[in-house]
């Protein structure tokens, strides 16, 4: 078991708070780490430090941002393997997509290092205007003083999303890391510590949503709060942050689905549905939860997607072979198990899973589960589940397996399965989401928008995007 560490960093030093966290191994239950935490000052003083850092960082060259952000690349690549290990360890998620988490940091502090560095010359480019009589430039420039507020899902991932581009983009940060998965982002800040980044640039603050999440996002010295995280309290942020008119990011649920048409290679739809479902233990937001099949293929398809189901090795993430961990807590067990019952009781037929394997009787598992039949009125069908929870339906025509998947209050992505081009362009360019795979598994790049419609999010990350949601834009009108 680790010591109690450290859970603030502000101002270039780490310090501990009043408050203990105590963090567990899903796997086992047994107890990681304790850390110390927020107390009722350090919001305040990592704002403060923030605010004052500002000055000077948001006058830096995009060409020295650039190289801190390739310095802390570097030192994550440098670190994979340690911060592998508290990703699948924390998390519960199996090695080998811990390393896609941090090849997937890695990446972001690249991409953004470069847009950083591009900045210095698209800076004041002029603007055309009507008129001989006035000449315009256009400035781009960092909004302030943000707030990054991350869940437990893909600790370091979502903090990267929004850390590289917002560092990029010449604004100072406090980071608020989900107070279930600390580690890894902790283990991040002391690589930021030693990239060259000036003190007070970056500053980590541990703690619950309560203590650290509300005040970060009513305090007025804040220009901007990106969240990602439930809906519920994506809302209460967006309502606190309205009374000082703070900007809002919010990237939030899903109730995604994958549509198999009726020409689609089954071995590849079956692998893809296995993917979007199963991956993290379902713990994703982009969770392909609802399979459309086409229905001359749908016996065929329930058939081998029970058989991939029930093959998938269930166990201790540091297991070689172990393709799905625990879940991340007792509080996301008691849930997905509470939906797996109401869905039952609503009528919705279990193909498969749907409890702990007989073998773990310790840790959070759950067996990756199907169901059928399931009632689009009931929770399962139109609930983000958040678990390794996967409805399969069948569909008569294209325009049938549209309006279901199109049937949520969520839009974040979708994944089409087809043979021919035409048909899954077509399907793809019908349906509302942020983004659309097609006969391809859940790839995500620095350079493609991630965000989605409807009540999913509110802005983009990732991308060109990603960065603008840090900038101001200025325009500068001078009488020629
Ligand atoms: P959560 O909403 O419970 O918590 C998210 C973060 O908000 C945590 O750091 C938490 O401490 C903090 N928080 C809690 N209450 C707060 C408050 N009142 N004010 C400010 N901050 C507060 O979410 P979670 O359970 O950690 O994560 C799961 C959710 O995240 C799912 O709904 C999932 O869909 C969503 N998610 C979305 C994306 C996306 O890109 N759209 C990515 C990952 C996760």
């Amino acid at each position: 078991m680790m010591t109690v560490q450290h859970g603030l960093y502000i101002n270039g030093q780490w310090r501990s708070g009043s408050e203990l966290l105590t963090v567990i191994n899903p796997a086992t239950e047994a107890q990681l780490a304790t850390v110390a935490g927020c107390d009722a000052l350090a919001v305040d003083q990592a704002v403060q430090a923030a605010s004052v850092s500002f000055a000077s960082w948001s006058q830096t060259s995009g060409a020295a941002r650039g190289r801190i952000l390739r310095a802390i690349a570097a030192g994550v690549a440098e670190q994979r393997a340690t911060l592998m290990q508290l990703q699948s360890s924390n998390n519960g998620k199996p090695e080998f997509e811990a390393a896609i988490d941090v090849d997937d940091v890695i990446a972001t502090f690249e991409y953004y290092a470069g847009l950083a560095e591009a900045l210095d010359e698209q800076q004041d480019r002029p603007v055309a205007l009507p008129s001989e009589d006035f000449t315009a430039r256009l400035r781009r420039e960092p909004c302030g003083v943000v707030g990054l507020i991350v869940p437990w899902n893909f600790p370091m991932v979502t903090t990267a999303w929004k850390l590289a581009p917002a560092l990029a983009a010449g604004c100072c940060v406090v980071l608020k890391p989900s107070e279930v998965t600390p580690l890894a982002e902790l283990q991040l800040a002391k690589i930021i510590a030693a990239s060259g980044l000036p003190d007070g640039v970056f500053n980590l603050v541990c703690g619950t949503g309560l203590a650290v999440g509300a005040p970060m996002a009513a305090d007025p010295r804040i220009a901007k709060i990106s969240f990602t995280g439930s809906n519920a309290v994506g809302v209460q942020v967006m309502q606190r942050a309205a009374e000082t008119v703070k900007g809002v990011s919010l990237e939030l649920g899903g109730k995604s689905s994958l549509l198999v048409l009726a020409d689609a290679d089954l071995d590849l739809a079956v692998e893809l549905a296995s993917g979007g479902g199963y991956f993290n233990a379902g713990q994703m937001c982009s969770a392909t939860s609802r399979v459309l099949v086409a229905e001359a293929l749908l016996p065929e398809f329930l058939q081998r997607l029970t058989a991939r189901a029930e093959a998938i090795q269930v166990g201790e993430p540091s297991q070689e072979g172990v393709e799905m961990g625990p879940l991340v807590n007792q509080a996301q067990y008691l849930r997905v198990i509470a939906h797996i019952e109401a869905g039952k009781q609503a009528g919705a037929r279990l193909l498969c899973g749907g409890e702990r394997p007989a073998d773990r009787p310790l840790g959070y598992f759950l067996r990756p589960t199907v169901f059928t039949d399931v009632p689009l009125d009931s929770a399962l069908w139109r609930a983000e589940i958040f678990g390794p929870v996967l409805c399969v339906r069948g569909f008569a025509s294209e325009t049938e397996a549209i309006a279901l998947a199109n049937d949520s209050e969520y839009g974040l992505v979708a994944s089409v399965v087809g043979s021919d081009p035409q048909a899954t362009e077509r399907v793809a360019n019908a349906l509302q989401a942020g983004l659309v795979w097609i006969n391809a598994p859940q790839v995500i790049f620095p350079q493609a928008a991630w965000g989605g419609y409807k009540q999913s999010s509110l802005g983009r990350e990732l991308g060109p995007w990603g960065m603008q949601a840090f900038q101001e834009i200025k325009h500068v009108i001078r009488a020629a």
